[in-house]
């Protein structure tokens, strides 16, 4: 039984395993494989994963068709450089983002996860200030309860206090904040006024030296599943453009029907202009993201000089592979109406979560949320939620909270039946 793949006599993998703490933590449990919600341990135990993976695996585990496309663009091309050089499936699958997002965002450029995606969007907006002879716009504007990744880049424009980052806050530059919006989804353009005159408050003082606003619309993920209104969207691009300051739609989570639409701009019918896509653009397949500019943004890139150059290329963007298995996701998302299926298992999840009297007037909770193929209850704090993956994971389902939220962000794949098995699990725990 000595295999070089054996484990069970190694304790301490050498894996190490983020957001962990390394004193407490214990053995992580072995995955050995997946189907459809489902994904399997060693020893055969399946769980039903409330979270598809961290809200990629859109298609669930080992979807035939995925998991085919990437065998046969294997079988042609794995990789090659993007510098100088292009392939099909990149041209393809560039043609095909161009199709699906909103209006006008025309140009692709390609990376390997939503962080690089978004340092890309970041460096985009400044160059393209500094092209347009205003230099001294190179400072960002983000939203408090903001997420946008763990890079350096990425972390300076995470929530600056509760985002996790707060240590490094010497090391990573300063940019400008606004408050989160409060408005609910259901807001109407009244209910939004508060929440864009703070937003105008910041972009009055501040814009002579703002390239951009960032946000994660309609849905501030990472940061607590805070929800706000299709108005405040449109707001803020209509803010952007009095100020000459560029809108960034951070998608990483949002986009691929998270929300209930295809990106959550549409439900605004706002185009930003730079647009960023990655968890689900794969179907969570392989790591991949794409950086959608508009003409305007791209167009100040074509001169003479040396500026006019984005220097920015990493080794893997446009990877065939990756592309490859997003165009057979983006296929099976049209033919399988996974719209359709998301607006099933919205209903679901607002009548067994927003519908239960019982669950609101629980003192622990503090507010249930719903929104697309997304569910929260929030806590009151942290300590509420102790213990609620182990106790989830008795019951066949697997779910990781973040921080006082206990969240649902399923596979689309997931039947009626397994939507109302996480629900009741997530409710169970108040009453258990
Ligand atoms: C996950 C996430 C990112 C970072 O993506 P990675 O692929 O983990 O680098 C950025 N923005 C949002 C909104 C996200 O949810």
């Amino acid at each position: 039984m000595s295999s070089p793949f054996s484990h069970s006599a190694s304790p301490a993998s050498p894996v190490w395993h983020p957001y962990a703490h390394l004193k407490t933590q214990r053995p992580a449990p072995r995955v050995v494989g997946g189907e459809g919600p489902r994904f399997t341990l060693e020893g055969g135990e399946t769980l039903l994963d409330a979270t598809c993976s961290w809200w990629c695996m859109i298609h669930g585990y080992r979807h035939p068709r995925l998991v085919r496309a990437i065998q046969q663009q294997a079988d042609t091309l794995c990789h090659v450089m993007l510098g100088g050089l292009t392939h099909e499936p990149a041209d393809r699958l560039a043609r095909a983002l161009v199709r699906v997002t909103p209006e006008s965002l025309n140009h692709v450029f390609f990376s390997d996860s939503g962080s690089v995606g978004m340092e890309v969007a970041m460096k985009m907006a400044v160059q393209y200030h500094q092209l347009r002879g205003k230099p001294g716009k190179h400072r960002l504007l983000s939203l408090m309860k903001a997420y946008h990744g763990d890079t350096a880049g990425c972390m300076a424009v995470c929530d600056p206090e509760e985002g996790m980052h707060s240590l490094f806050a010497g090391y990573l530059p300063r940019h400008h904040f606004a408050p989160a919006p409060t408005a609910p989804f259901e807001a109407g353009p009244e209910a939004v006024e508060q929440d864009l005159a703070a937003l105008r408050a910041v972009l009055e003082r501040h814009h002579h030296e703002i390239a951009a606003l960032l946000m994660e619309p309609l849905l501030q993920a990472a940061g607590g599943l805070n929800m706000t209104s299709p108005h405040y969207l449109a707001g803020a691009r209509e803010m952007c453009d009095e100020f000459d300051v560029l809108l960034v739609f951070d998608e990483v989570a949002t986009g691929f029907g998270r929300t209930g639409k295809m990106f959550a701009a549409d439900h605004a019918g706002v185009t930003p202009d730079i647009m960023v896509l990655s968890k689900g653009l794969t179907g969570g397949y392989l790591g991949h993201a794409a950086t959608l500019a508009t003409d305007r943004v791209h167009d100040a890139f074509i001169g003479d000089s040396e500026m006019h150059a984005f220097m920015h290329g990493p080794t893997f963007m446009g990877n065939p592979l990756a592309c490859a298995v997003a165009l057979e996701s983006l296929a099976v998302f049209k033919e399988e109406d996974y719209l359709g299926r998301i607006s099933a298992l919205n209903a679901v999840l607002r009548e067994a979560l927003i519908d239960d009297d019982r669950l609101a007037a629980h003192p622990a909770v503090a507010d249930v949320r719903v929104l697309g193929a997304t569910a929260v209850i929030e806590t009151h704090a942290a300590a509420d939620l102790v213990g609620v993956g182990d106790w989830a994971r008795q019951q066949g389902v697997w779910l990781r909270p973040i921080g006082r939220w206990l969240y649902t962000m399923p596979a689309y794949v997931t039947s009626e039946g397994d939507m109302r098995r996480i629900t009741d699990v997530m409710k169970g725990w108040f009453r258990h």
